[in-house]
């Protein structure tokens, strides 16, 4: 029998006519809107690149559309985060259609870890010109898209959880306008936090629109599919946590002179003192406008907060202790807790 035989799903109940039987109504609280069309679906795995004998994760398969063209593609296994039990039949249904290929794991993939997911001789160096053979995918939740790709950044940064693996790719669905703001360029309207945040670890690459009307129940907006590629070597190479706060700092004031948004990196007392001194280890023009602030200058200004922040110690001005956060602290010393203690 030839692999693709194998690999060929067998005939299944549309997954319109099994959304209808289990009378699946969509809940909006997680942002469901299923994708009943096979070629869209087909589509939308064909963007994520060659998935043959790979392993992929899909999140959030809801009642098995995209998992369908994911078996279709070839993938040798795929392993499945979704939050809603509703679905178990219908994907047990994939699962024993297809044996040993499918796994399902029932939670919130804001909090799941998939350092162990995969099979570990899949790993490759994060230097390797190879990508691993993963791939994540999924018709995210809009609800959860932004907060979860800013953590997986994160993760990438750190090579934690999926990155543990190597530079592992992934493609997924936003908002339109979110996904136009992933990839937006300098000097574009859209460039925003997320631009930066994205670019600098990924190069994103915006594949096609989705109508809204392709989706049911339809969402008020389009969709927009994102396939993003970790970059061998960042951008930028400090610290996660310090790149979010400068460029969310920044950008907080998105229409004003970019120095007006990096100001709020400090107390009051001393704002003007500091940003001065911020901009003055640079050669950024603090009057463009944020949208206007190139990948390499947001990494000059990191440069230079902590720099500030280590010849300025912000707790001697203000009276005031800072609160722990999180593991960073420990990890990468007092001055990201004089900084990021200021919000
Ligand atoms: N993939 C399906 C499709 O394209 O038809 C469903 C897409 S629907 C937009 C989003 C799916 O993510 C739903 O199945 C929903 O239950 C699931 N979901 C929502 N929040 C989640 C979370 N925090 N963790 C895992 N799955 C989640």
């Amino acid at each position: 029998m030839s692999v693709k035989s194998v690999l060929r799903l067998p005939p299944l109940p549309s997954i319109r006519d099994l959304v209808k039987l289990y009378r699946l109504t969509a809940i909006k609280q997680l942002s469901q809107n299923f994708l009943l069309d096979e070629r869209m679906s087909d589509k939308i795995v064909r963007a994520a690149g060659k998935l043959e004998g790979r392993c992929v994760c899909e999140v959030g398969p809801g009642p098995g559309g995209i998992t369908r063209s994911i078996l279709r593609k070839g993938a040798s296994k795929v392993l499945l985060i979704e939050r809603d039990s509703r679905f178990k039949g219908l994907l047990s249904m994939l699962q024993n259609a297809c044996p040993g290929r499918v796994d399902t794991y029932w939670g919130d993939v804001l909090s799941f870890n998939m350092s162990k997911l995969f099979p570990e001789e899949a790993t490759t160096p994060w230097d390797d010109d190879r990508l691993p053979p993963l791939h994540i995918l999924g018709n995210l939740p809009f609800s959860v898209a932004t907060p979860l790709i800013i953590r997986w950044l994160r993760d990438m940064s750190e090579r934690t959880n999926a990155w543990t693996y190597g530079r592992v790719p992934l493609t997924l669905t936003f908002q339109k306008e979110v996904a136009e703001r992933i990839v937006a360029n300098v000097m574009d309207t859209q460039r925003s936090r997320l631009s930066i945040m994205c670019q600098y670890l990924t190069e994103p690459e915006y594949k096609f629109t989705i109508s809204g009307s392709a989706f049911v129940p339809k969402p008020d907006v389009d969709v927009g599919v994102v396939r993003f590629i970790p970059r061998k070597v960042p951008l930028i190479s400090y610290p996660f946590p310090v790149v979010e706060k400068v460029t969310r700092q920044i950008f907080s004031k998105k229409r004003k002179m970019s120095y007006k948004g990096a100001a709020t990196l400090f107390p009051k007392v001393i704002r003007n003192k500091l940003v001065r001194e911020l901009y003055s280890r640079t050669d950024v023009n603090p009057e463009i406008r944020p949208t206007q602030v190139t990948i390499e200058e947001i990494g000059l200004l990191c440069k230079a907060y902590l720099e500030v922040c280590e010849e300025y110690p912000v707790r001697d001005y203000v009276n005031r202790a800072y609160e722990a956060e999180d593991q960073w602290e420990t990890k990468y010393g007092s001055i990201y807790g004089y900084s990021l203690s200021f919000r």
